[in-house]
C-alpha cells in the first residue's frame, strides 16, 4: 500500500538512504532539507526542525502534496562532541533541541492525523551511545536516550489507535557525521564491534523499512539496534 512518508534530514546520510528505501517500496516520500539543492526524486520541503513554525508549515505542505503523514521517520540530528567540563552550555542545548525536542515538535504535528486515520508509524533515529554511553557525548547520549523514553510512553498512549512507535539505535555508520571522529575513537569503537566494521546508511534504512512496513504490524515500543554488535546487550 502506498503511504505518505516524511523523513526529517532526508537530504543526506541515513535519512537519504531511508527515503530511497521507502520510495522503492512504492511510498510517496517527502524529505526536509535546510540548504542547497535537495536530492531529486522526493517532495522536498525546506525546514529547520528546531523551528516549530517551520515544522508546522512543512507538515502542512506535505499533507497538501501527498496526503497527511502516515509514516514519520524522525532522523535529523547533530553532534557537538566535547567532554562535559569543556562543553559550552549552548552546545548541550543545541544537541538536545535538534535531536530530541525537534522530534517531539514534529511528532505533535503528525500524530493528530494518524489518530484520525487509525493508522500510523512513528520511527525515531536514536543511537546505541544513548544506552552504552560515550565520552564527549553527554549531550548527544542524553538526547538520544530521551527519545527512547518518549517513544515508549507515546507507544502506550497511541497503541489503541493502531499507531506503532519504534526507535532505531545505530552504531557507527559511514556518513558525514562520523567523518570528524578521531582515529583513536574510531578504532576503539571498531574493537568493540562484533562485525569489526562500520555500517552503511543502507543497512540502517533496512531496519526502518521493516518497521514502516506491514511485517512490523505487531512491533511497537521497540528499540532495534543496527550496530554490528557494538554495545551488544542493550
Ligand atoms: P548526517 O550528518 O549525514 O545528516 C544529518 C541530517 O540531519 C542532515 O540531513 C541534516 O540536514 C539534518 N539536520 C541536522 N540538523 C537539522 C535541523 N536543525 N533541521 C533540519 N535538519 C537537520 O548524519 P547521519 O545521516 O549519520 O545521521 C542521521 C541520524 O542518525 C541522526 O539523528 C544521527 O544522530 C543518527 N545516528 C548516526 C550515527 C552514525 O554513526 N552516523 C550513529 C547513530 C545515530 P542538513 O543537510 O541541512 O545539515
Amino acid at each position: 500500500m502506498t503511504r505518505s512518508v516524511l523523513v526529517t534530514g532526508g537530504n543526506r546520510g541515513i535519512g537519504l538512504a531511508t527515503a530511497r528505501a521507502l520510495a522503492a517500496e512504492g511510498n510517496k516520500v517527502a524529505i526536509t532539507y535546510r540548504n542547497g539543492e535537495p536530492p531529486p526524486g522526493f517532495f522536498a520541503v525546506r525546514c529547520d526542525v528546531t523551528d516549530p513554525a517551520q515544522v508546522k508549515a512543512a507538515v502542512e505542505e506535505v499533507a497538501i502534496q501527498q496526503g497527511p503523514v502516515e509514516i514519520l521517520v524522525s532522523n535529523a540530528g547533530i553532534t557537538r562532541d566535547q567532554v562535559l567540563i569543556g562543553m559550552p552550555e549552548e552546545d548541550f542545548r543545541d544537541v538536545m533541541e535538534t535531536n530530541f525536542q525537534a522530534a517531539v515538535t514534529v511528532t505533535r504535528e503528525v500524530v493528530p492525523a494518524m489518530i484520525k486515520a487509525r493508522w500510523g508509524r512513528l520511527i525515531y533515529m536514536s543511537s546505541i551511545n544513548s544506552m552504552s554511553g560515550a565520552p564527549g557525548q553527554t549531550n548527544y547520549a542524553s538526547a538520544k536516550a530521551a527519545m527512547i523514553g518518549f517513544a515508549r510512553s507515546l507507544a502506550i498512549e497511541v497503541g489503541r489507535r493502531n499507531i506503532t512507535v519504534n526507535v532505531v539505535a545505530p552504531g557507527m555508520i559511514e556518513t558525514d557525521m562520523v567523518q570528524n571522529v578521531t582515529d583513536a575513537r574510531r578504532q576503539a569503537a571498531l574493537a568493540r564491534t562484533a562485525l569489526a566494521r562500520t555500517g552503511t546508511p543502507e543497512e540502517v534504512a533496512a531496519a526502518v523499512r521493516f518497521l514502516a512496513g506491514d511485517d512490523a504490524s505487531y512491533v511497537t515500543a521497540g528499540v532495534i539496534p543496527v550496530t554490528g554488535g557494538l554495545g551488544a546487550g542493550h
